[in-house]
């Protein structure tokens, strides 16, 4: 059952809202946010121009770099003191993607996450479980006031401390589940190394996230932790998850909560729209916020959009799942990890050299990166004086100064990005060389 009738309202009904708040967002950008007056200039528009939805297309882009050139709050429509929360996503330059929220905006967050909870057929009687990340990363509290407010009983156990999360589903008798997708399924290997008795768990479904997976993943994750798994999908920038979701009656797209959040596919090199149906880059229009409403933002994420009414009883528009990133960007554990960051980490350590290749495979359930990097010609000569001795504890050491920069390097990953990955230190000139677009990123990852 849809949470809010605005899910089911007729296409026409649907567009005159629409068009309202379209018209509405394009004052207020326009008047509070120079960034826009001058987007808005340079098209020579006016916010009168746009007379309903159907003129979205003469309205500018918004990137991701506009957010960082407008850091850290450069691109807010309302004051400070009307700014009541702060979340912020990691980005290329070490700087984060800041987003902010009024009290409305929070309140408009909880409804669409209350309509992403009430979709996977989470309602008041539910013990949710929430395993996705609290803190900057908006996945936390997004679930957690729709959860609330859905009136489910919150566990906000937030990621990690596997052991402790199998001890919760069991004690507390856990029904839903939000968390990563490769999360919900390391805690089903460690459940059962742990040789837990999956009856004495009570869990029915999961919503998830914050990562690209496949609908082979979902048979598995279906299949052994017997339950029902919904894709969920939201980025900060637009308000975190809640931007769309799976039925858990059709499990056959995500409806696009589009009374907030118009979305468009376009085609990304060109920036054409495109019509229902064919695959492109979706971008979104969020109409309803105050604090940092952006127009036409371009997500970065490939995907198509499906019209037909759903058997669910919502009139949404469904977005198919989301497979890959128009841009380079890794996600790696629901964390966003962009090639770039990786390399500016890399090279604060004087010893290697600005040539490496980032590998990334799927180890049993869980993404993991291994970053080869070549050393300096100066660190592998001085090396080689040291191996030229014969003294074995001179060459004990010479191995110890390749561990320790190892795991410097390591722990200046794990600080900056927030993701565990292992370097492996290569002899200088061993990694190839390109004339083009280097290829700094192996997928191995199924897709
Ligand atoms: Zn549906």
């Amino acid at each position: 059952m849809p949470w809010n009738p605005e899910e089911s309202l007729s296409r026409q009904e649907l567009t005159k809202l629409q068009s309202e708040r379209l018209q509405k967002v394009c004052e207020r950008v326009y008047f509070r946010v120079p960034f826009y007056k001058k987007k808005f200039d340079e098209k020579g528009l006016k916010p009168s121009d746009i007379k309903g939805v159907q003129d979205i297309g003469r309205l500018p882009f918004t990137k991701k770099v506009d957010l960082r050139d407008n850091y850290p709050y450069g691109l807010l429509a309302e004051p400070l003191e009307d700014i009541v929360r702060i979340h912020a996503s990691s980005g290329t330059t070490g700087k984060p993607t800041v987003v902010a929220y009024t009290q409305n905006d929070i309140g408009t967050w909880a409804e669409v996450m209350a309509r992403t909870l009430a979709a996977g057929g989470t309602t008041k009687d539910d013990i949710v479980q929430n395993a996705y990340g609290y803190g900057l990363f908006t996945g936390g509290l997004g679930a957690h006031y729709g959860a609330e407010r859905v009136g489910a009983s919150v566990i906000p156990i937030s990621g990690g401390n596997t052991q402790k999360q199998i001890m919760l589903l069991q004690d507390f008798g856990s029904t839903v589940i939000c968390s990563t997708p490769s999360f919900a399924l390391y805690i089903y290997d460690v459940a059962c190394e742990m040789k837990i008795n999956l009856d004495t768990i009570k869990l029915r479904v999961g919503l998830f996230g914050a990562e690209p997976w496949t609908e082979e993943m979902r048979r598995e994750i279906e299949e052994r932790l017997r339950i029902k798994a919904i894709d969920i999908y939201g980025l900060s920038e637009i308000i975190g998850p809640g931007v769309s979701s799976e039925c858990i009656e059709a499990q056959s797209g995500l409806h696009i909560n589009e009374d907030h959040f118009y979305p468009e596919i376009i085609n990304p090199a060109t920036g054409e729209q495109l019509p229902y149906g064919r695959e492109g880059e979706l971008v979104i229009t969020s109409m309803s916020r105050e604090a940092m409403p952006l127009i036409r933002y371009r997500t970065g994420d490939m995907t198509s959009l499906n019209p037909e009414t759903c058997a669910c009883g919502r009139t949404l528009v469904r977005m198919r799942r989301v497979l890959g990133r128009a841009d380079d960007m890794l996600i790696i554990r629901g964390v966003n990890v962009f090639p770039s960051q990786v390399e500016s980490v890399l090279l604060r350590s004087e010893e290697v050299a600005p040539h490496y290749v980032i590998e990334v495979n799927r180890r049993g359930r869980l993404d993991e990166v291994n970053v080869n990097v070549e050393v300096t010609p100066k660190f592998m000569e001085e090396m080689a004086t040291k191996v030229l001795s014969t003294d074995l504890k001179t060459f004990v050491q010479e191995e110890e100064e390749l561990v320790r920069l190892k795991h410097e390097i390591q722990k200046n990953v794990k600080d900056i990005i927030g993701v565990n990955i292992e370097v492996t230190l290569k002899p200088p000139n061993t990694i190839q060389r390109s004339e083009g677009k280097a290829r700094r990123v192996i997928d191995n990852r199924p897709k």
